[in-house]
């Protein structure tokens, strides 16, 4: 299974428009962040995780060109709004791609992508062509790739993390239960968010994330969804051995 973080950058990205801070100036390429998002090869397949507002730039960056099928932690807009963009591969090998999610996810993005429904359009495959598939907190099938939901708060709504063999993917949560942590025994590697330094209502900051990595013990953390406090290198040197800041690009063979 191979992995590459497509994006590393919280809800408005890393730099910032107008922000002229340490890490919105740095010239490490590490500080650079595109919105959230997961690539996965898999069983002869491809799974993203959620399609970020940057999933055009990210797709031709990494010389990417097909999608089979997307799961959804949530339906915030740096998660959900490249959707549109799946159009392009849709039209290029002449196929549906499945999302799948919580009902509450795919009914807002419903609401969202109301035009996705439109017939003559999608006749025309002048629109993405998708098939929603609402999931429940349980395991499911894409094929042969067993799928595992960690249900997350991120403050007062419920959202899925992804559990796909030894690799787990939690992104904008801000508690867990210990029942869920349990689902992440034994993990080669653990993607998790942590926003910034300071605390925040509805996601982790980094010493929250620290301590579920602590929890779970999995052989690697990866830390994502970074706002611009985070300079990559002057954070990245002081953290626990086993644990890393993530950037843009980095890839996971597993
Ligand atoms: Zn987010
Ligand atoms: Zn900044
Ligand atoms: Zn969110």
């Amino acid at each position: 299974m191979k992995v590459i973080l497509l994006g590393t950058g919280t809800s408005q990205g890393v730099p910032v428009i107008g922000c002229n801070c340490e890490a919105c100036t740095s010239s490490n390429p590490k500080d650079k962040r595109l919105r959230t998002s997961a690539y996965i090869e898999t069983d002869g397949q491809i799974i993203l995780i959620d399609t970020s507002i940057d999933f055009r730039q990210q797709m031709l960056k990494n010389k990417l060109t097909d999608v089979d099928n997307v799961l959804y932690t949530h339906h915030h807009v740096d998660h959900i709004y490249g959707m549109d963009d799946l159009r392009m591969i849709t039209q290029k090998y002449d196929k549906f791609i499945g999302l799948y999610g919580s009902e509450k996810t795919l009914d807002e993005m419903k609401i969202t992508f109301r035009y996705v429904f439109d017939e003559q359009l999608i006749k025309y495959k002048s629109v993405p062509l998708v098939k929603f598939n609402a999931i429940k907190n349980e395991k499911f099938r894409i094929n042969k790739t067993e799928i595992t939901p960690v249900e997350c708060m991120h403050g007062n709504l419920k959202i899925f993390g992804y559990r796909i063999n030894n690799f787990a993917y939690l992104t904008d949560c801000s508690a867990i239960s210990d029942e869920e942590l349990k689902k992440l025994e034994g993990l080669k590697v653990l993607v998790i968010n942590a926003l910034r330094i300071r605390p925040h209502p509805t996601h982790f900051n980094l010493q929250q994330a620290i301590e579920i990595s602590k929890r779970v013990k999995p052989k690697r953390t990866c830390f994502t969804h970074l706002t611009h406090d985070i300079l990559h290198d002057k954070i990245n040197s002081t953290l626990p051995k086993g644990t890393e800041l993530a950037y843009d690009g980095l890839e996971f063979n597993l």
